[in-house]
């Protein structure tokens, strides 16, 4: 498979770097072909503003929707994006790794997804009927290939756990497991999370690293997590709500768009 890993971390001695590593020699071990867009190294321009849009006139009013739009139909958008749609055409696995800052990404792979998942790319995409919502949430230009997280986070697994103070894990990733991969079509795996890092030794680094080239052996074959598809039939067209009667009674927020496969991938999962 052609894999494409984008790694945002400043530091490359750090154990994101290390865990890097050891990703990429192993998915080179499998006869993977890589390919990495180290955000940090690349200098990468996190923010979207006029200078994405060579197109817009100088007195223009900037509107970021109409302006990646019609930037993406051009084939104008910046040289920087050009060359992350091609590598995200390119792959069929795309690995996102970051170190979890305030329960989310860092800034640098934020503006990379706002700047790279254009409009008509990334969303944007499809017909709008009485039957489907455009092509998103499982349909859309990036369907067919798969996705995954790998995460560092300082804090302990218990506190990411279903009771855990912080939320659950599952709860925390989901804007970006569905929100951002789901959506424009990938098949998302479930992420790979390394807790409580911050108190890292070397005796503690090889059993994660066994870990995580386990997940990288399995990669073409790990189960996806079982999102619902936006236009399978689940969800109320326009309104987009999960139909009555799907989902256990009373459940409400994200846990209600897995499908019922979900205790079988439990069972299943890591
Ligand atoms: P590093 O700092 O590089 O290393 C961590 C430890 O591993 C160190 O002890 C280091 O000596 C050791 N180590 C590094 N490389 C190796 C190696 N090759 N072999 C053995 N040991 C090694 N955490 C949360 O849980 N939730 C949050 O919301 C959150 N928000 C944050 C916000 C910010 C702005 C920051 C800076 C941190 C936040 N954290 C949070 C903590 C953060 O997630 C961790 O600091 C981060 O995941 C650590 O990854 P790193 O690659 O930077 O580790």
């Amino acid at each position: 498979m052609k894999v494409l890993l984008v790694f945002a971390h400043p530091e490359p001695r750090s154990l994101n770097g290390a865990l890097r590593d050891v990703a990429l020699k192993e998915l080179e071990a499998q006869g993977h072909e890589v390919r990495v867009s180290d955000l940090y190294a690349q200098g990468w321009k996190s923010e979207v503003d006029r200078a994405d849009f060579p197109l817009l006139a100088p007195d223009a009013r900037l509107v970021p929707v109409a302006a990646s739009k019609k930037a993406f139909e051009a084939e104008a958008l910046t040289e920087d994006v050009k060359a992350e749609i091609e590598k995200l055409l390119w792959a069929d696995v795309l690995i996102l790794q970051f170190p979890l800052w305030w329960f989310s990404m860092p800034a640098i792979l934020k503006g990379w997804v706002d700047r790279v998942f254009a409009y008509g790319f990334a969303y944007g995409v499809g017909e709008h009927s009485d039957k489907r919502w455009g092509d998103r949430y499982g349909e859309g230009k990036l369907a067919g290939k798969r996705a995954m997280l790998i995460v560092t986070a300082g804090g302990w697994e218990e506190h990411y756990s279903a009771r855990g103070v912080n939320g659950p894990i599952d709860d925390l990733l989901f804007p970006i497991n569905h929100g951002v991969l789901y959506y424009p079509g990938y098949d998302v795996l479930p992420p790979f999370v390394a807790y409580r890092v911050d108190r890292f030794d070397e005796a503690a680094f090889e059993p994660l690293a066994e870990r995580l080239r386990e997940r990288m052996r399995r990669l073409g074959s790990t189960p996806p997590i079982p999102y619902r598809q936006q236009n399978g039939g689940d969800y109320l067209i326009p309104s987009m709500q999960l139909r009555p009667g799907l989902g256990e009674a009373g459940a409400t927020g994200f846990a209600l768009h897995l499908n019922d496969a979900r205790e079988a991938f439990r069972q299943a999962g890591e």
